[in-house]
């Protein structure tokens, strides 16, 4: 059960590491998802969903961030 919406997005415009991995943030707009500790420029809230899971967020087409990989460092 993911925590309030608002109270995710305060985490991560703050980059709260509290949040991290409980959480991933969906970005409608560019179709990327992060985590919630990303360091790039926080979506404006009303493009921005979360996901509980990085598979949830795959299964839905988002892909993973390129600041912050939520899905793993590639090799
Ligand atoms: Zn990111």
């Amino acid at each position: 059960m993911l925590p309030d919406a608002d109270l995710l997005y305060a985490a991560l415009a703050a980059r709260d590491p509290a949040f991290e991995g409980r959480a991933f943030a969906c970005v409608r707009t560019t179709g990327i998802f992060c985590r919630l500790t990303c360091p790039a420029r926080t979506a404006k809230r009303g493009n921005v969903s979360f996901r509980a899971s990085v598979a949830d967020c795959l299964a839905e087409g988002f892909r993973p961030c390129r600041r912050c990989f939520p899905a793993g460092r590639p090799d």
